[in-house]
């Protein structure tokens, strides 16, 4: 297993950088974030190990327990997965950022408990670039209007966008809803934004993250192809659904 996870790295690796080529980026300008979901906590350290620096958990339940093998180990923890507000307590004792913000009272629940912690956070904004009905995220066409409502809460940062996409076994299927969210951050950029001049686009999977990246992307969020197929309930990215 050990081997296996640290050949596999190796490959995604060489994706990125083969998209980042095909595309003329440059591949520091792309982060690779473990999507740890269902992996045991040895796995994730045989990753770590071998040099990663960014993890990203969808259940708080999860993040927590995995805690007590991954805690004292230097990386950036990021939680992934739809947050209820009732968790966000618990979640900020172990994540570094949220890349789930999707709403004003989960972005409310945030001010209100970081106010309390007197930090700050870093936030991405979810958005539902696919407009499937499973998906959570705030609609493309109501993100700017959250970001002006949230842009001047002390304690978030805003540090990009992310998204899922539309995924599906015809590539160029699952290019438009990537394209999309760099459209949305350009709508963004001219509405010239005070300190909102450089975020950043979390999007691109093990399916899709060289299309992702020829789109934009800064960061691909990526499990199965590191860690093998996982088990899964029928939504993968639902909170609800596994408890
Ligand atoms: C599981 C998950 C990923 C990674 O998906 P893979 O297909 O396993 O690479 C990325 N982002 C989110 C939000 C996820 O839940």
């Amino acid at each position: 297993m050990k081997n296996a996870i640290v050949t596999n790295l190796k490959a995604v690796h060489e994706r990125i950088e083969n998209a980042c080529r095909i595309s003329g980026r440059n591949p520091a300008d792309v982060q690779l974030l473990l999507a740890t979901k269902t992996v045991p906590a040895a796995d994730i350290r045989t990753a770590i190990e071998a040099g990663e620096i960014l993890i990203g958990e969808n259940k708080m339940q999860e993040l927590r327990d995995k805690n007590e093998v991954l805690g004292q180990l230097p990386v950036e923890r990021h939680f992934i997965g739809h947050l209820q507000t009732n968790k966000v307590k618990d979640v900020l004792k172990y994540a570094n950022c949220i890349q789930s913000l999707d709403r004003l009272i989960l972005a409310d629940e945030l001010q209100k408990q970081l106010q309390i912690q007197n930090r700050k956070l870093d936030v991405f904004i979810q958005v539902n670039t696919s407009y499937e009905e499973s998906k959570f995220g705030l609609s493309p066409e109501n993100v700017l209007d959250f970001i002006q409502k949230i842009k001047n809460y002390p304690t978030l940062n805003i540090k990009g966008l992310m998204t899922i996409g539309l995924l599906d076994v015809e590539k160029e299927k699952m290019r438009p809803s990537l394209r999309l969210l760099k459209t949305i951050r350009d709508e963004i950029y001219a509405a010239k934004i005070e300190g909102l001049n450089n975020l950043k686009l979390s999007m691109g999977m093990s399916q899709d993250l060289e299309i992702a990246i020829e789109e934009g992307s800064n960061m691909v969020r990526v499990g199965t192809s590191i860690f093998g197929n996982r088990f899964l309930g029928k939504e993968i990215w639902n909170e609800n659904s596994a408890e």
